[in-house]
């Protein structure tokens, strides 16, 4: 057994140069074996790429048939007064936005991508409400229920695509979550009594409070920080 006596690795009988540092091995007791196969190939080969667009086609050609099947059967043979099929295609359509614009285009903001996810969600619940005869709860609470948490998704989206510590995301995705869950109970109170009558949200939002004013009491403090960042391993 050589060893390189450049930079010390272990040596193959059949190097005749060190693989590492390309020091020419020289050892009178033991001659470069010319014999053996080296055991290491000798062409490199390397992985294929996934195509973006070839896997795009698939989940296209998946999600799609999916929804047709469903429609046709729903439309000529298991029709029983109710639209059932919107809720497969629904959930169709609602998964070709959220997997296939991203995967297309890989360079989109996170901004649009939370946008878009958002407005999936809302087409989706639209087309349960057809089926439920509920435009009604659709407009009146529904929507802008929807609307509310896509418009606190783009706004995070915007300020955490700008390259956020770790600490300050997480203040404010825990600081969304406790807005958006008031904006629920302030809807619901609107729809169900007409009035404002904050109860269960402000518990949820006093959570999210408690969890935040400790994240900036370290943000605010570079040694308390430093020390999160070693611990946490941020
Ligand atoms: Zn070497």
């Amino acid at each position: 057994m050589s060893y390189c006596v450049n930079c010390g690795v272990e040596l193959d009988p059949t190097a005749s140069a060190c693989p590492l540092c390309q020091t020419p091995v020289v050892n009178p007791r033991q001659p470069v074996d010319t014999e053996l196969p080296p055991p290491f190939p000798s062409r490199r080969e390397e992985v294929q790429p996934v195509n973006k667009i070839e896997v795009a086609l698939l989940l296209s050609s998946m999600l799609g048939s999916v929804a047709v099947v469903c429609g046709v059967l729903n439309l000529f043979f298991l029709h029983s007064g109710r639209p059932w099929s919107l809720y497969v295609i629904g959930a169709a359509v609602m998964l070709w936005i959220w997997l296939v614009p991203p995967l297309l285009f890989r360079g989109m903001p996170l901004w649009v991508r939370l946008g878009l996810d958002a407005c999936a969600v809302g087409v989706y619940v639209y087309l349960i409400s057809i089926d439920l005869q509920g435009l009604g709860w659709y407009l009146g609470l529904a929507l802008p229920i929807i609307l509310t948490g896509g418009a606190i998704m783009v706004a995070l989206g915007l300020i955490l695509s700008r390259g956020r510590s770790i600490l300050t995301s997480i203040t404010l995705i825990i600081g969304a979550i406790g807005l958006f869950v008031m904006s629920i109970e302030f809807y619901v109170d609107h729809w169900l009594h007409q009035a404002y009558l904050p109860g269960w949200s402000l518990v949820v939002a006093a959570i999210c409070a408690a969890l935040i004013i400790p994240l900036v009491i370290v943000r605010r403090r570079p040694a308390l920080r430093d020390e999160v960042r070693r611990r946490f391993h941020m």
